[in-house]
């Protein structure tokens, strides 16, 4: 069995999020897939707006439709949260074939992650295409990690046009949510007055 890691802050899960994470089951029916929520990204500078709890609370509404798992791994370790440190963790745990699910631009800066050569060796990449990062850049970043010897798959999927920043911002703004991100996660963020400043 394989096992997919999707890691990124997820202030909040939004649809593009339910959508990268249902193509890669698609592409690995029989993996195990587990949502890995990070204490803080080593590439973003300020602490998550909603806080450690709250976007664990979303993670856990977002993979209800997803038979996923969220593990609370690396906020109980503290940040930053490096993938290499968190992909070892999980070998540790269960040696076996790992896939770590990411958008293209995520990807396109991974030869900045921490130990990037020795990360190949522990993990392939599974990624979805993101319109901001044109595919000749992506075509050209997995041409790169695969000259190193490195696993790459692209997702087939068409591009989901959502982010958490955008999300943020509508809820600051008082907007409705609830076509960006999935229902369960829209009422949490409602009742919990999140990202109201
Ligand atoms: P923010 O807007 O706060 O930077 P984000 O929307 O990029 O957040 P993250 O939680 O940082 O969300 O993303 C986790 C992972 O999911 C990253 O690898 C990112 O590239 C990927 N991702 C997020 N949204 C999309 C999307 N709409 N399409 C493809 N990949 C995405």
């Amino acid at each position: 069995m394989s096992v997919i890691l999707f890691g990124g802050s997820f202030d909040p899960f939004h649809n593009g999020h339910l959508a990268m994470a249902q193509a890669a089951k698609t592409a690995f029916p029989a993996a195990r897939l587990v949502i890995v929520p990070a204490a803080r990204s080593p590439f973003k500078g300020h602490l998550a707006p909603a806080g450690n709890t709250h976007r664990l609370a979303m993670c856990r509404l977002g993979a209800q439709a997803l038979q996923a798992e969220v593990s609370d791994w690396e906020m109980q370790a503290g940040g930053p949260s490096y993938t290499v440190r968190t992909v070892r963790r999980f070998l540790q745990a269960q040696p076996d074939e790992y896939w770590f699910l990411c958008g293209a631009d995520s990807f396109v800066t991974l030869p900045m992650w921490r130990e990037y050569e020795a990360l190949l060796a522990l993990t392939g990449f599974l990624v979805a295409c993101r319109n901001d990062t044109p595919a000749l850049r992506l075509q050209a970043a997995a041409e790169q990690v695969r000259q190193q010897g490195g696993r790459v798959q692209l997702l087939a999927m068409p591009p989901v046009p959502v982010s958490s920043t955008a999300v943020r911002a509508a809820a600051r703004a008082g907007e409705d949510v609830s076509a960006f991100v999935p229902s369960p996660v829209a009422r949490y963020i409602q009742e919990n007055k999140l990202y109201q400043e």
